[in-house]
C-alpha cells in the first residue's frame, strides 16, 4: 500500500487536547504511515540555549535533563495507563535524556563543543517527541514503532547545521526499511552523514526531514498538520480578512516561504518537485478529516484573475551597501566580496547594483560578520561600506506576476496612497515574485496597502 507521510509540528503536541487531536488524526487515516514529528513546542531553542551555557557551567547539564523529564511527563501519565507500556515508554526516554547528559557534562568539561556534537545535541528534542508520540499511539491500540533516521538510512550530504538529503545514497535503504504495513514514528530534523554523523536540516527542518522521506518511499502524499488556517492570502495577524488559497505550485510555495511565511520550510518542496508528491495542509484545530486539506501544493500552475496569490513579509533581511563612484564599472568587486562571504559561511539572498551602489541582500544576523569580511578585503573602488538593517522586505507571489503589465503599477499605486515610501525594488529574479524593500516600520501597513488592492476591493 502506498504510504502518506504526515508531519505534526512541536506546535501540535503542546497540549493533552493537541495530542488527542493528533491521535484521532492517526486513527482517521485508517491506513499504514509514516509520521514524522518536530520536538515540542520551545525544546529546540531550549537545547540551543543549553549547548551555550553548558561551555561554561557544569550544572546545565543535570538541570536541563530534568526539566525535559518533566516537560511531558504528566501527559505521559495521562495517556498511557498500561504500566508495562508506561514504564518502558518511560524507560527509553530516560535512557535519551541520559546520553543528552552526558554530553552536555562533556562539552563543561572541554568547555567546548564541535559541530558534530552540535547538530547531535539539537537533535534530541525530536527524538524526545518521537518516542513519546509512539508510546501513546501504542495505547490506543495503534500498530506504531520508532524508526530513526540513523537505521532507516536517511543519507544526508554530511553539511552540519544545514545538510541536504542524498537520495541516490538513502532510497532504497530508506523504502526497505519502512516497508511493514505499521506507523512508522520518525524524529525530523536530521539525517545522518555516511560516517554516522548526526546533521541537521537547518532550523525547521522537520518539513523538509518528512519530504525527504516521502520522496525516498514515494508517498502517495506529505501531509503537514499546523495550528493555522493553510496558507492565506496574508499573515492574519496583520491584515483582516485574509482568503484562503487552496492551490499553491511547488514554486508559490517555496517563494512565499523564502519571503517569511512560516507555514512551511522553504526547501519543503525541493525533493517533492520531481517525483510529483503533493503537500496538502491540514488545520489541527479544524476538521480532523483527513481527505480535507485546506491548501494543496502541487505541481499544477494556475493564475488568478488578481495574479497576486499572496503578500508575505520578512523582517529578517538587510542590506550591505557598497558605496563608491565607480562600483558598477569596475570588474571583480562582486567575485571578491562574494568570494569571502561564501568563505565566511554567509549565503546571499540577493544582489542590486548601479553604477555607485553595490546592495547585497542578507540575513539580518549576518549582517555585522559580513561587515567585518567585506571590510577586510582591499577593495579600492569601495568608498563606503554601509548596513541598513532598518528595513522589511514585503512580497507579492503569483504565477504571471512577471508575465502581465500593470501589477507592479498597481503595488506602487497602493503604497503610495498610504504614504509608503519604497527603498527599493525587484520583480523578475524569480518569474512569480515582485518584492519591495521598505522602512521596518511602515511593513505592516505596506502589507495591508497591497492586500487590499489585490483582495480587497
Ligand atoms: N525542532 C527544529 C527547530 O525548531 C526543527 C523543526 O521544528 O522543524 O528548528
Ligand atoms: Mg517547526
Amino acid at each position: 500500500m502506498t504510504k502518506i507521510v504526515v508531519k505534526f509540528g512541536g506546535s501540535n503536541l503542546r497540549s493533552n487536547e493537541e495530542i488527542h487531536r493528533i491521535v484521532q488524526v492517526v486513527k482517521n487515516y485508517d491506513q499504514p504511515l509514516i509520521v514524522v514529528v518536530s520536538a515540542f513546542y520551545g525544546v529546540t531553542n531550549f537545547l540551543v540555549d543549553a549547548l551555550e551555557k553548558a561551555r561554561h557551567d557544569e550544572g546545565v547539564a543535570e538541570k536541563s535533563m530534568q526539566y525535559l523529564y518533566n516537560l511531558k511527563i504528566d501527559s505521559l501519565n495521562y495517556f498511557i495507563q498500561d504500566t508495562e507500556l508506561l514504564s518502558n515508554t518511560v524507560k527509553l526516554i530516560r535512557d535519551l535524556l541520559d546520553e543528552l547528559k552526558n554530553y552536555l557534562v562533556g562539552i563543561a568539561l572541554t568547555g567546548d563543543a564541535s559541530k558534530a556534537l552540535e547538530d547531535h545535541v539539537l537533535s534530541y528534542g525530536e527524538r524526545l517527541s518521537a518516542i513519546f508520540l509512539n508510546g501513546i499511539l501504542n495505547a490506543q491500540n495503534l500498530e506504531s514503532k520508532v524508526a530513526f533516521p540513523e537505521t532507516i538510512g536517511l543519507i544526508t550530504d554530511g553539511e552540519f547545521g544545514n545538510a541536504s538529503a542524498d537520495f541516490h545514497l538513502s532510497t532504497n535503504k530508506v523504502r526497505e526499511s519502512l516497508n511493514e504495513e505499521v506507523i512508522f514514528v520518525v524524529p525530523g530534523f536530521y539525517g545522518i552523514s555516511q560516517d554516522q554523523k548526526t546533521t541537521l536540516f537547518g532550523r525547521g527542518g522537520s518539513d523538509y526531514a518528512a519530504a525527504a522521506l516521502a520522496r525516498c518511499v514515494g508517498a502517495s502524499s506529505l501531509d503537514i498538520w499546523k495550528d493555522v488556517n493553510g496558507f492565506l492570502s496574508s499573515d492574519p495577524k496583520l491584515v483582516s480578512n485574509p482568503v484562503l488559497i487552496e492551490k499553491l505550485s511547488y514554486n508559490e510555495a517555496a517563494e512565499l516561504a523564502y519571503f517569511g511565511a512560516k507555514i512551511l520550510h522553504p526547501r519543503t518542496v525541493e525533493p517533492l518537485t520531481d517525483p510529483h508528491i503533493a503537500v496538502r495542509i491540514f488545520n489541527i484545530y479544524g476538521t480532523l478529516d483527513v481527505t480535507k486539506p485546506l491548501t494543496i501544493i502541487s505541481r499544477e500552475k494556475s493564475v488568478l484573475t488578481g495574479v497576486v496569490k499572496s503578500v508575505t513579509y520578512s523582517d529578517n533581511f538587510g542590506l550591505l551597501k557598497l558605496k563608491g563612484p565607480g562600483v558598477g564599472l569596475k570588474p571583480g568587486i562582486l567575485a571578491k566580496v562574494t568570494t569571502a562571504l561564501h568563505l565566511a559561511g554567509i549565503n546571499i539572498s540577493s544582489v542590486l547594483t548601479s553604477q555607485i551602489s553595490i546592495n547585497i541582500l542578507l540575513a539580518k544576523k549576518d549582517l555585522q560578520n559580513a561587515f567585518a569580511v567585506v571590510s577586510a578585503i582591499e577593495l579600492s573602488a569601495v568608498g563606503k561600506l554601509q548596513i541598513e538593517d532598518d528595513i522589511a522586505i514585503v512580497a507579492a507571489v503569483g504565477h504571471g506576476i512577471t508575465d502581465n503589465f500593470g501589477i507592479a503599477a498597481r503595488i506602487f499605486t497602493a503604497l503610495a496612497t498610504d504614504s509608503i515610501n519604497v527603498v527599493m525594488s525587484c520583480s523578475g529574479a524569480s518569474p512569480i515574485v515582485s518584492y519591495y524593500l521598505v522602512k521596518l516600520s511602515d511593513r505592516t501597513a505596506a502589507v495591508k496597502a497591497i492586500h487590499r488592492e489585490f483582495f480587497e476591493k
